[in-house]
């Protein structure tokens, strides 16, 4: 099945190029690329019954003259329909081509989501479909129209069937009620039924979980020696009585943990998780002295050049007191401080290089390198992390994630580390107020901003990002930007950081915020990497509908840093999941909630989820599944001589052979 896409009709040289641009290049490839969700247009809704937060079919004709309507970069087109139950106003935004295939009296069958607009149920730019059943949708590939991609998805599948045998071992495939291969790939794509879909998901996600597994232990059973780091106990105590608070009882557990990996003469592959604000700085710094104490340099790799800088300001009051030279290299230094930088850390003349991904550009060579430490690492693809222990010889490695892991799940996706866990937040915190704020109280919560900024305090809009495809109704960062400037607060200094402008700039943004010139801070999800601002005490997450429960989590992480209460609003309208939210302020309680309702893949969003491409993606929190494939993989690993623990092995090398350098650390 490794045939050039090429050989399916209606993929000419563009389209063969795009696909590759996407990393698909053989049939095979092409098949295993699933579907990001399905539409189900299996059964559709009365109008009558339809609510406001419902994603739906309705099957209805257009009831009266379409109009159309500017705002801003906005073509909003408007047109009521009926199905004699109701007559609802269906709206799209920059899809003005629709107008033309309105005419009174056609029949429409629509799909998407029911909204409250101006006192009415209304349905958001939902798409015309044209056939019933289970459609598929794809993450888009550029140079390439959905319904292209359907076409070729299906031409695949006919190139498949009959091709492509089962490759798993039959009697494990019974004993799991695993269907069997073609159907699972046919109706992985275009389902029968509900049921069938769900089939075909378990059999993909089995299979895909368990090779993974079992080339994670493949790879662990190799065994690594790396650097041993010596040290006296008394470099322990020298660092703490350096803090300027005393640790927290969870911060002397994993700092113990810590320093035993450092000691052995294997080299540590350690994550620490911890919520937001449990204090992991503090262990990276005093591992980072332990190194120095027994005579080897570190690195510390941050997601942003904001986040790089901070932990540089916070190294140099806490380590170099201790004799660590610490220095710091960044994308933004001229080429002449890259140099020196260069020259600095090959010498040994730095102790502690601190940066961004700058620390791993060829340039740079490490005179002993003995611990790499990355924050905030599920920003970073695993490759990154990888290419930074490369630097040295087997050095030492821990990760810092801030994003909790359910137990099983990270037993699966870091396999191939140890995890401790900080689980105690440092003492006097007040935990975060969290309200929901639906649209009917907006204007109150611009009353209690005026009153916190006129106290001195600093508040934070987060908004969702937007998909380009997404002509949108959800209010973008820039259109808060602006009418909190104009409309809502005038009178307040407010700044805006997204994804699209220039790194100097939007450091310089944050700078402001960080420093205090600015009262309001409006931003995508950038922020939600360690900006640490103790005085900001508000934060408002714009459709907060839009987020999943941890990265909520997450981004309320963001205040609550300091003395003063701290709250964080969810404009949306109320719901069980977001209340959830505000019941609690337990990272894993909430990493599992999110988990069992919108699956693990969700967790990780797509940046994580590269090494696993249909089972973590597709598994609808299912921990069982995760639990099943553990204790398979462990059992063929036990007998790795049977018939069908080879065929398995075999299997999962093939299918893993390049990722696993990827995914093993050190
Ligand atoms: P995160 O785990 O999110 O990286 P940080 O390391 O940034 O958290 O710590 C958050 C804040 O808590 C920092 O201002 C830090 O100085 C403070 N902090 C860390 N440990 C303690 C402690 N044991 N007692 C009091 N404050 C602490
Ligand atoms: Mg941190």
């Amino acid at each position: 099945m490794d045939i050039s896409l090429s050989q399916i009709k209606g993929i000419g040289p563009a389209r063969l190029k795009a696909f590759q641009a996407a990393g698909i290049n053989t049939v095979r490839e092409l098949v295993m690329f699933l579907p990001r969700e399905y539409r189900d247009l299996t059964h559709t809704v009365p109008l009558c019954e339809l609510k406001a937060g419902d994603t739906a079919a309705v099957r209805v004709r257009v009831a009266g003259e379409v109009s159309e309507r500017r705002a801003r970069r906005l073509v909003i087109t408007k047109v009521y329909v009926t199905d004699d139950t109701d007559t609802i106003p269906v709206i799209w935004y920059n899809q003005p081509w629709l107008k033309k295939q309105m005419p009174q009296g056609r029949e429409l069958l629509l799909y998407g989501k029911a909204e409250h607009k101006q006192g009415y149920v209304s349905l958001i730019s939902p798409t015309v479909e044209s056939d019933a059943g289970m459609v598929p949708v794809y993450r888009s590939i550029p140079g390439i129209p959905a319904k292209a991609l359907r076409q070729s998805v299906e031409a695949a599948l006919k190139l498949c069937e009959g091709q492509w045998p089962d490759e798993l071992p039959e009697a494990l495939r019974r004993r799991h009620g695993l269907c069997e291969r073609n159907f699972a790939m046919r109706n992985a794509h275009f389902p029968d039924s509900p049921e069938a879909l769900e089939a075909a998901r378990r059999r993909i996600a089995f299979e895909e979980l368990l090779l993974y597994q079992i080339a994670l232990r493949l790879f662990r059973s190799t065994g690594r020696k790396g650097v041993q780091i010596d040290f006296d106990d008394g470099a322990l105590e020298a660092f703490w009585s350096r803090l300027p608070f005393a640790p927290t009882g969870a911060q002397r557990r994993v700092l113990g943990e810590v320093a035993a990996d450092l000691r052995s003469e294997k080299a540590m592959a350690r994550m620490v998780q911890g919520d937001v604000g449990s204090g992991k700085t503090a262990i990276a710094f005093a591992a980072i002295a332990l190194a120095h104490a027994g005579g080897w340099q570190s690195a510390l790799m941050a997601p942003t050049e904001v986040l790089a800088r901070q932990h540089y300001e916070g190294a140099k009051q806490l380590l170099e007191p201790l004799g660590v030279r610490v220095g710091l290299l960044v994308g933004s230094l001229t080429p002449k401080q890259h140099r020196l930088a260069h020259e600095a850390i090959a010498a040994g003349e730095w102790d502690l290089a601190i940066g961004t991904h700058a620390l791993i550009t060829e340039g740079v060579a490490y005179r002993n390198l003995g611990l790499v430490v990355t924050d905030e690492q599920h920003r970073f693809g695993v490759r990154q992390r990888t290419l930074l222990s490369e630097k040295g010889d087997a050095p030492n490695v821990l990760v810092m994630s801030a994003t909790p892991i359910p137990r099983t799940l990270s037993l699966i996706l870091y396999g191939d580390l140890d995890i401790s866990i900080v689980d105690e937040l440092p003492p006097g915190r007040t935990p975060v107020q969290t309200r929901i704020v639906p649209e009917t109280k907006r204007e109150g919560l611009y009353g209690f901003l005026r009153r916190e900024v006129a106290q001195g305090r600093q508040a934070y809009f987060v908004c969702p990002l937007v998909e380009e495809s997404e002509a949108v109704e959800a209010l973008p960062a820039e259109a808060v930007y602006e009418d909190l400037r104009t409309n809502r607060l005038p009178e307040l200094r407010i700044e805006l950081v997204h994804g699209r402008m220039k790194p100097a700039d939007k450091d310089a943004a944050l700078e402001r915020f960080r420093t205090g010139e600015a009262d309001i801070l409006v931003s995508t999800t950038v922020i939600e990497v360690g900006v640490n601002v103790p005085n900001a005490t508000v934060m408002v997450i714009e459709n907060a509908e839009r987020f999943g429960l941890a990265q909520l989590h997450q981004l309320r992480g963001r205040v609550g840093r300091g003395a003063h209460e701290s709250w964080c609003f969810l404009m949306a309208e109320p719901n069980t999941r977001l209340k959830f939210l505000t019941s609690t302020t337990d990272g894993f309680k909430i990493a599992q909630k999110d988990m069992e309702l919108r699956g693990p893949g969700e967790l990780f969003g797509t940046r994580q989820s590269g090494t696993l491409t249909a089972g973590i993606g597709t598994l609808a929190g299912d921990t069982e599944l995760l639990k099943l494939t553990h204790d398979e993989a462990r059992a063929l690993m036990a007998e790795p001589d049977s018939p069908d623990a080879r065929a398995v092995i075999e299997l999962a090398r093939e299918r893993f052979a390049d990722r696993l350098r990827d995914v093993a650390i050190n």
